[in-house]
């Protein structure tokens, strides 16, 4: 989008009433009146959500699944309703391709130990992209030392980009998995995933999606996306921290083992065998972040009661704006530069190390992450060791980047 463009949505979303409904954006952080530009770490929560843990546990507190008394019926339907919640917001078909998870770590291991350990054999080989984030590095490094599947990387260009020619020159009879994140943490990009799909299926290959920072930026339907698999955590979506979700295509899902094993993933059990429970309980065993998956059902009704569209231009337009700022501080490099991008400004300055930048801006209030962001080989593949990066939601202002930018002028001076 222009920046003009984008700026006139600036006016239209009505950013004002929205901060209103997050109680931590109104604290003073060293005297200074917070700005947190660290969104792609972890999102604030909405009062709704606190309110929704603080009732939960208040007034509707026990185990699910295995109570006949009133608050357990009450738990269970409240859990199997954040269910419905998160399948209607992913677009699936049915409650059981949502597995609760504690979050896009645990759920991309799951598709590494009980997916492919079963379906894939030693040569196989699963493409990943140059930018991901460790979550989707790690578990297809140690499936390889388990059964012997190759792990190929995807590169990215100069902008940070995965090109569809890219993943086409890395596709081979022998792939049988592409794991893509669908917008990366460590520079902004937004990934094909539609192009990825269409060029895994002319091989046979599965697709898993991380999607853990796309779903706070973008509608997802994973039926139209057509992707096998598909990732995210509660924390990076105006929810709570330790739950996630696994969405998978009912098939796979029936064809693959229990991840985990223990209580209410079972039908029946005794010492000459198990029966598993039906999905989605055969991978969840034990009991789950029930409070979790609650509020995570809760910041979805949340941002479904926001103007999404006037939020994500909002976005747009903040992105916009912070980079053209941006490209006016001499010294300053960008790193990440893709077409497509989605809230992350993530950069360098000449002659100051990141971490110093980001200790400096905590003085003045401004919440920044620095260093390789769970993304080491992206920031080798740029010759960096990590870089500043701030990174926005639909409820921070222009007015925040305005100050953000003075303080990092601030911090400069005192580093030279
Ligand atoms: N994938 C991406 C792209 C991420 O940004 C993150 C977290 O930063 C993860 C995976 C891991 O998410 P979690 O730590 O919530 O499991």
């Amino acid at each position: 989008m222009s920046s003009g463009a984008a700026e006139a949505y600036i006016s239209h979303f009505d950013v004002q009433r929205v901060r209103a409904d997050f109680p931590l954006l109104s604290t003073r952080i060293n005297q200074h009146p917070l700005v947190y530009f660290d969104n792609a770490a972890t999102t604030q929560k909405p009062l709704s959500v606190i309110e929704c843990l603080r009732h939960y546990y208040a007034e509707d507190n026990a185990n699910i699944h295995r109570g006949v008394h009133t608050l357990s019926q009450r738990a269970t339907s409240a859990f199997e309703r954040a269910r419905e919640i998160v399948r209607q917001f992913l677009g699936a078909k049915e409650g059981a391709e949502i597995i609760f998870t504690r979050g896009t770590t645990e759920a991309i291991n799951l598709v590494a130990q009980s997916y492919a350990r079963t379906q894939l054999k030693a040569g196989d080989e699963i493409l990943i992209g140059e930018a991901e984030h460790h979550a989707n590095i790690v578990p297809w490094q140690i499936l390889g030392s388990q059964i012997g599947t190759i792990l190929k990387v995807v590169p990215v260009n100069d902008a940070g980009e995965i090109t569809p020619s890219a993943l086409a020159a890395a596709l081979t009879n022998r792939t049988r998995l592409c794991a893509f994140g669908h917008v990366s943490n460590a520079l902004g990009s937004i990934n094909p995933v539609a192009e990825i799909v269409r060029l895994a299926r002319s091989v046979g290959a599965k697709v898993l999606v991380d999607g853990a920072q796309a779903v706070a930026h973008a509608p997802v339907d994973v039926q139209s996306l057509d992707c096998d698999f598909y990732a995210f955590s509660g924390h990076k979506l105006f929810g709570p921290t330790g739950i996630g979700v696994l969405y998978g295509k009912r098939e796979l899902l029936e064809e693959m083992p229990p991840y985990q094993g223990g209580g209410d993933m079972i039908k029946t059990v005794s010492f000459s065998g198990t029966e598993y429970a039906d999905l989605p309980h055969k991978f969840e065993a034990g009991t789950p972040h029930i409070a979790g998956a609650i509020g995570l059902g809760a910041a979805i009704q949340y941002l479904d009661g926001l103007d999404r569209r006037g939020a994500l231009r909002h976005e747009d337009a903040l992105l916009a704006y912070a980079t053209e700022q941006a490209r006016g501080v001499s010294g300053l490099r960008i790193i990440g530069t893709a077409r497509d991008k989605a809230a992350v400004l993530s950069f360098l300055i000449d002659g100051t190390h990141p971490q110093d930048l980001g200790v400096l801006l905590d003085n003045q209030g401004v919440a920044i992450r620095t260093g390789h962001h769970c993304a080491m080989p992206v920031m080798q593949r740029f010759g960096i060791p990590g870089t500043a990066r701030a990174s926005f939601a639909f409820y921070n202002t222009r007015e925040e980047i305005d100050y953000f930018f003075t303080a990092l002028e601030k911090a400069r001076q005192m580093l030279a």
